[in-house]
């Protein structure tokens, strides 16, 4: 492979460590740079995929053999109104930068994940979620306006509210995987907040049942929600935390925004705890961690603390977390419809306990609906069937997750397409009907694949 100017030779991994691939990475500082990357793939017949700092868990943000375009040095936060909550962000800025600013001032970013390092062109390009799906929805539901470096190198300005050719285009950057513009930059609304301290209750639930009760209780007035199931309990039992935004009290030190949780899972010490885990990890001890961690829940009542120690527990204390699963991990996160969800989650862990293949970490979230064509998103309940990556090579695991797509598509629900490893291209069409529509898009805007990734050349590759 001839190298690119600006390029370094690297082997990127997916954040699951069950994906590698050797790229040529081209860092750029400025726009400039990142069109001169562009028109130099172009020169060599390369194709690039653009990448933030690489949490995807498959193959969304490699391009074996092709080129890498890194944004993390794209990281300026260039204008901020305290006023609207207007805030634009060049593509390589941090969840984490954004909360550091604007929750100070009383204002909140909307579909923020689990890692506070994943960048606002990750979050964009996978559209991703946050612990207040319910409430704001996807992340794309905040986007008001983007920059995109279109295939051939041209600028262009798009806006929610544009004409509709430029809507259409909008709405496929939005969850399109880098592969039909790469952000530059995006204006995004943030929501007015109480203030920066976090309030959380832990809630522990008996069943599925009583927790899609506590969620629709909750969800009028939480700011944001997360369940953990206990997969290995026979009716699911588990707790939710609830967590609400209030102001500094008048006396009180203002909080790190981003400050550090002193325990993992609400349980263990951190600082041994992940070597630790490490050596002993098995289904059999998740099993004994999830016994202890009810009982945990069932005292920890109401506590209150700061936005990094609550959106980001796992990413701070166990920054390596497909470090603590044999063969790295493999993650089904299904969302069903609300009309369905109770009866199709009991059915979803019900087939998991029959192959053995109970899910280590099981969160759940509340949902609302999108209009985005490949969104992950609709009035409904996930949960997260997280697995080690060696239990992917037995001999039953094809035809269990097979049964687990038909489960959800029955359901008329949703496989996490950004996360999934495994879905064969009819399934993906089956569950994502907009992805016929993305895909011709895609052809149309991009006949010569300059924008590229493994995943959409596995998701395209002939039967
Ligand atoms: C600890 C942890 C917790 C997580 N929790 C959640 C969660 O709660 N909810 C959730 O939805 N996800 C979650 N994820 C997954 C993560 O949010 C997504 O994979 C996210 O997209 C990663 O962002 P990134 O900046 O690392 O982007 P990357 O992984 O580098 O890229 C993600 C995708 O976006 C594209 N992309 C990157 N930059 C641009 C750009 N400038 N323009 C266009 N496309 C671009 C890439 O090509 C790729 O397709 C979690 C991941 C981790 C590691």
């Amino acid at each position: 492979m001839t190298p690119v100017p600006g390029a370094v030779g690297q082997v990127l991994r997916g954040w699951a460590r069950r994906h590698a691939a050797g790229c040529q990475v081209i860092t750029p500082a400025d726009t400039d740079e990142a069109v001169r990357a562009l028109s130099a793939c172009a020169g060599q017949g390369l194709s690039l995929v653009p990448r933030g700092h690489g949490c995807s868990y498959t193959g969304t943000a490699l391009n074996a053999g092709n080129v890498v375009l890194d944004t993390r040095r794209l990281n300026r936060v260039t204008a901020f109104d305290v006023e609207t909550g207007i805030l634009t962000a060049e593509a390589g800025v941090s969840m984490a930068a954004i909360l550091d600013l604007a929750l100070p001032r009383g204002w909140m970013l909307g579909g923020v994940p689990g890692g506070p390092w994943i960048t606002v062109g990750g979050a964009i390009g996978n559209n991703v979620h946050g612990k207040d799906s319910y409430l704001v929805g996807t992340f794309g539901r905040s986007v008001v306006a983007l920059t995109v470096m279109a295939p051939d190198g041209g600028l262009h300005r798009l806006r929610r509210d544009g004409s509709a050719e430029q809507r259409q285009w909008f709405d496929f950057v939005i969850g399109g995987m880098g592969l039909v513009g790469v952000v530059l930059e995006a204006d995004i609304q943030l929501r007015r907040v109480a203030g920066p301290v976090v309030a959380a209750t832990t809630l522990v639930f008996r069943d599925l049942a009583e927790m899609v009760d506590l969620m629709e209780r909750h969800k009028t007035s939480a700011d944001m929600m997360l369940g953990w199931v206990d997969a290995f309990s026979p009716d699911g039992r588990g707790s939710l935390e609830v967590s609400t935004f209030s102001p500094v009290k008048p006396g009180d030190r203002t909080p790190p925004i981003m400050g550090r949780p002193e325990r993992l899972f609400g349980l263990l010490p951190t600082g041994p705890t992940y070597p630790l885990l490490r050596s002993v990890i098995s289904a059999r001890v998740m099993a004994l961690h999830n016994v202890y961690k009810f009982r945990s829940d069932s005292r920890r009542g109401s506590v209150h603390t700061d936005m990094g120690a609550h959106a980001f527990p796992l990413a701070f204390h166990v920054p390596d977390v497909a470090g603590l699963f044999p063969g790295g991990f493999v993650e089904a996160q299904i969302l069903l419809p609300l009309a369905r969800a109770l009866e199709g989650h009991r059915a979803v862990l019900a087939l998991c306990r029959s192959h053995g293949f109970e899910s280590w970490l099981c969160s759940s979230k509340l949902f609302r609906g999108d209009d985005y064509p490949l969104s992950y998103s609709m009035e409904g309940i996930s949960l997260c069937i997280c697995l080690p990556g060696r239990l992917a090579k037995r001999g039953d695991f094809r035809a269990f997750y097979d049964r687990l797509v038909d489960l959800t598509a029955e359901a008329g629900g949703l496989i996490n397409l950004t996360k999934d490893e495994f879905l064969t291209t009819p399934q993906a069409h089956r569950l994502y009907p907009g992805l016929k529509a993305f895909l011709d898009f895609k052809r149309r805007m991009d006949p010569e694949t300059r924008f590229d990734s493994d995943f959409h050349r596995r998701l395209t590759r002939p039967a």
